[in-house]
């Protein structure tokens, strides 16, 4: 049998698109449509295709999770134009990853978009509007091509304008596709129609309105189905005056979601955060739209035309909210992340109750019940998240001597959970956001920090008689660690729900591998916005058994769907592997002579290293996703990204001016060749081996004549008697770092706790980029080059930094051979834990590769026969090579 959770909507570019009903909206980017955009328009009709592809590749970049493509244009040739632009489009991996909506009213124009689409799309549209035939028909061939479906509001007697005449459509539409087509529930998107409204029309009142309980309607009638719909209609009367129709588009999106709406064409410049707008523009717009008075279209017009000018409100309300309640001044404070008063108005609430601990239960847990709301709801971002946090903290710190005093014992949680980063591994960014976030939303946190033994997990768990246990890791032997933890926890006969989280992670993973082990829940929740979610359900006892119900299903179905993919994946045998590997031609190769060979310790002023930051993964890490710098004047989120940008660099300043931290590193750049194909033989300038780097190779079958390759291609075969050269580094910027975290949670204050080890993170990898230009400007010399730090961090140089452990050499065992060779314990403090990750945590580690084809790939999946024999280059067990290569080995 299958269940709800199961029919979920799958879309995949690249990537896959899954909408779950926790996912709170998706939107669709809509400039590549020539009959919206002239610009877009202009760039296809004078065939300027590359330019076409950069709003393509700006609106992903800008948060598009799937593009509209629409070719309607009288002039155009849409069949031509839809099919070169769709293959281009695939070409380009960065715009290819989202899933591509064909956009068009012609059959033949969305025929040819479905014949060359990769991944699976969305139909844009399909209606009965030419009777049932055609409807039945065109759904039929979209079935079979595999696409989901957008089904308009529209019939033979024309579109739907009412709230009857739009279920009455969807239905009739639903019906034929599902019972006599058998077409998928979950791949029917309906778009019940959005008009505009305020256009002075007695008939158009209700046309928001309209839709919203339509789209109700649909969400509790139809099964499985979803709702779409194209946004800035709605708000078509006020065409020029962007303030307000910006603030439309946000009030009538959370309407519509609210209601059940998951997709929509939105531009994402032409939305005001909800939270933000002006309450008084935000009552009148809502008026409107939810048709609340009748003189409402004459008051949004009036206030509409004092918004003409710059559009600004007036600034006195900023404090205006200290004349509110206490309540409202405590969530005010907490919304807003302000702990400025927040010890004053904890006082006042304190001397109001006879009870210290109601102020905790009844005023601040209502202040964050709305913090959780807006995040929930994606109106408020994980960084306000975190702060809001803080001035939590400090509310209950000032009130515990008081409940102590009184002793009312603790405040009743909603969980108690216990976060823990896995044994061998040092990494607890993404667990300590997640621990803060759950904390906000009342659950009780044990969190016992990094390197957890899983004896130490189990005892505490048990001991503390705790509701869930949160797993964290950062690098693959992570994996085992959970696998390890979840059969000793079966074996104990515990059954404690498990979630899983951090870099390595995935749900195919948990589903494949951890899963299976156990009998109680396993989650992956690899973000904190849906941690809350996940841990409510699990915990709630109306929701957990049916959701445990349905993560078992969903996660057995990923199971059998994974390991059908892996058995029709074909493999070579190592030796034919071997015979295909990268053959570069040596014969017209000459490599540079390095200027210093040889072990070198490496200081720098941390200074030196602030231009070398890569920004956009430190956004990610809080969770807003794009590219720095646009992320900064992104409209969804850009406000939120600057006022951390604005915090990080305040930080970054003082962490260079009062030496925070000490970056230091070594590197050695030696004598080396290939032997016996994918080992590199490392010498000294006597030809003395110092050591062997064991590189591994793709072991899946290849079309088209590529190679099988290994990083050892890269270096001149013993053989050729090429005097070839390899480079190894490790620099650290962590010493330091765990101190600072400490002495700010120490203050309460987990948001700077958070942000110094983002940074710390950010300085080593910015260490890697300056040490890696040193190498090949100067150090080894093999490049004369002048990029910008944007060609820098895109890496258009010449030569790569694999780093043991990533994806080319996932083998963490060569950080031993490093450390030896480089001696990096000695020169830099850094230090190797059990399961090879790096101490402290700020740290980079690698080798250098100077041919000019030398580049980054994947090993992929590796077989038997070549684990057998690295564990005899090794020279460890078969049994132990297979642990170390576990996520690498294919079954
Ligand atoms: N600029 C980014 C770099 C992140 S990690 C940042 O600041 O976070 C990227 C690094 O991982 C690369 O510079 C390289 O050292 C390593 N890497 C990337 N792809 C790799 C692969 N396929 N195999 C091995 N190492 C890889």
């Amino acid at each position: 049998m299958k269940t709800a959770t199961h029919k979920y909507l799958k879309l995949s570019g690249l990537e896959p698109l899954i909408i779950t009903p926790e996912t709170n909206f998706v939107n669709v980017g809509e400039r590549t449509n020539v009959t919206g955009s002239r610009k877009f328009l202009r760039l296809i009709k004078e065939e300027r295709y590359e330019e076409a592809l950069d709003i393509a590749r700006a609106q992903v970049e800008g948060g598009a999770q799937i593009i509209d493509v629409n070719m309607d244009e009288g002039m155009l040739d849409g069949v031509h134009a839809m099919t070169k632009f769709l293959n281009l489009i695939a070409a380009e991996p960065d715009i290819a990853r989202v899933p591509v909506m064909i956009d068009s009213s012609k059959w033949e124009i969305i025929e040819a978009g479905l014949k060359v689409i990769q991944g699976k799309g969305v139909v844009n549209s399909i209606s009965l509007k030419e009777g049932k035939e055609q409807f039945v028909h065109h759904a039929k061939l979209i079935k079979r091509y595999g696409a989901a479906v957008i089904v308009m509001a529209f019939d033979e007697n024309g579109q739907a304008d009412s709230y009857e005449r739009r279920i009455e459509i969807c239905k009739r539409s639903y019906d034929l596709l599902v019972n006599e087509i058998h077409f998928p529930a979950e791949d029917i998107i309906f778009d019940p129609n959005i008009f505009p409204v305020a256009t002075g029309m007695e008939e158009h009142r209700k046309n928001a309105l309209d839709f919203f309980k339509a789209t109700a309607w649909i969400k509790a009638h139809l099964p499985y189905a979803h709702v779409s719909g194209g946004v800035s209609n709605v708000s078509f009367s006020f065409r020029g005056n962007d303030k307000v129709r910006e603030a439309m588009h946000s009030v009538f999106l959370y309407h519509a979601i609210q209601n059940g709406m998951t997709m929509g064409i939105v531009n994402p410049e032409m939305l005001e955060i909800y939270d933000t707008i002006d309450p008084h523009l935000l009552e009148l717009v809502e008026d409107v739209l939810l048709d609340r008075r009748d003189d409402a279209t004459e008051r949004l017009l009036e206030l509409a035309e004092s918004f003409k000018g710059d559009g600004k409100v007036n600034e006195k309300q900023i404090q205006e909210w200290r004349n509110g309640s206490v309540q409202e001044r405590l969530t005010h404070s907490l919304v807003k992340g302000i702990d400025e008063f927040i010890e004053l108005d904890v006082e006042e609430a304190r001397a109001l109750t006879s009870k210290a601990i109601e102020v905790i239960e009844i005023q601040l847990m209502n202040g964050m019940n709305v913090v959780g709301d807006l995040f929930g709801s994606g109106k408020m971002f994980l960084p306000q998240v975190v702060k809001s946090a803080r001035v939590m903290k400090k509310a209950v710190a000032y009130l515990l001597p008081y409940i102590e005093a009184q002793k009312d014992g603790k405040s009743s949680s909603a969980g108690k959970v216990l976060m823990a980063t896995v044994k061998g591994d040092v990494h607890d960014i993404g667990k300590n956001i997640v621990a803060v976030v759950l904390a906000c939303n009342n659950f009780e946190i044990i969190d016992l920090g990094v390197m957890v033994a899983p004896e130490k997990i189990i005892e505490t768990a048990l001991k503390e008689n705790v509701d869930i246990i949160g797993l964290s890791g950062l690098i693959t032997p992570s994996l085992d660690e959970m696998v390890y933890l979840a059969k000793e926890m079966e074996r104990l006969n515990i059954s404690i729900p498990i979630m899983i989280g951090g870099a390595t992670t995935s749900r195919a993973h948990t589903a494949v591998k951890i899963a299976p082990e156990y009998n109680a829940p396993v989650v992956h929740v690899n973000d904190a916005s849906r941690a809350v979610t996940v841990a409510s359900h699990l915990l709630q006892e109306e929701t957990k058994a049916a959701y445990t119900q349905s993560l078992r299903t969903e996660y057995d179905d990923l199971r059998t769907a994974y390991l059908n993919r892996a058995r029709d994946k074909k493999y070579l045998s190592i030796e034919q592997a071997r015979a295909n590997k990268l053959q570069l031609d040596w014969d017209n190769y000459t490599p540079t002579t390095p200027k210093q060979l040889g072990v070198q310790k490496i200081a720098v002023d941390l200074e030196e290293l602030v231009d070398f930051i890569d920004w956009t993964p430190f956004f990610s890490s809080w969770e807003l996703y794009g590219k720095y710098p646009a992320l900064l004047t992104d409209a969804i989120v850009g406000e939120q990204a600057t006022a951390l940008y604005n915090d990080a660099q305040k930080m970054l300043a003082q962490i260079v001016s009062e030496k925070w931290f000490t970056a230091k590193g070594v590197l050695g750049i030696f004598p080396a060749n290939q032997i016996n194909d994918d080992d590199i033989e490392v010498c000294d300038t006597n030809g003395t081996t110092l050591a062997h780097f064991l590189s591994l190779r793709q072991q899946s079958e290849k079309t088209a004549g590529a190679p099988n390759i290994a990083l050892a291609d890269f270096i001149a075969p013993k053989a050729t008697t090429i005097k070839d050269y390899i480079g190894a580094f490790c620099v650290t910027t962590g010493f330091g770092v765990e101190e600072k975290a400490a002495a700010f949670e120490q203050q309460l204050d987990d948001y700077n706790a958070i942000l110094v080890k983002a940074l710390a993170d950010r300085l080593a990898e910015a260490f890697a980029e300056y040490l890696h230009l040193k190498v090949r400007t100067t150090i080894w010399g093999y490049s004369e080059e002048s990029f910008s730090n944007l060609e820098l961090i895109q890496e258009a140089y010449k030569g790569i930094r694999p780093a043991p452990g990533y994806p080319a050499c996932p083998d963490h065992l060569e950080k031993l051979t490093l450390w030896k060779l480089l001696d990096v314990e000695a020169n830099t403090g850094v230090q190797l834990t059990e399961s090879m990750a790096m101490w402290p945590a700020s740290s980079v580690s690698g080798y250098y590769f100077a041919h000019p084809q030398s580049k980054y790939f994947g090993l992929g999946k590796i077989k038997a026969d070549q684990v057998n024999d690295y564990a005899k280059r090794r020279g460890i067990s078969p049994e132990e090579a297979h642990k170390w290569l576990a996520p690498n080995i294919s079954e």
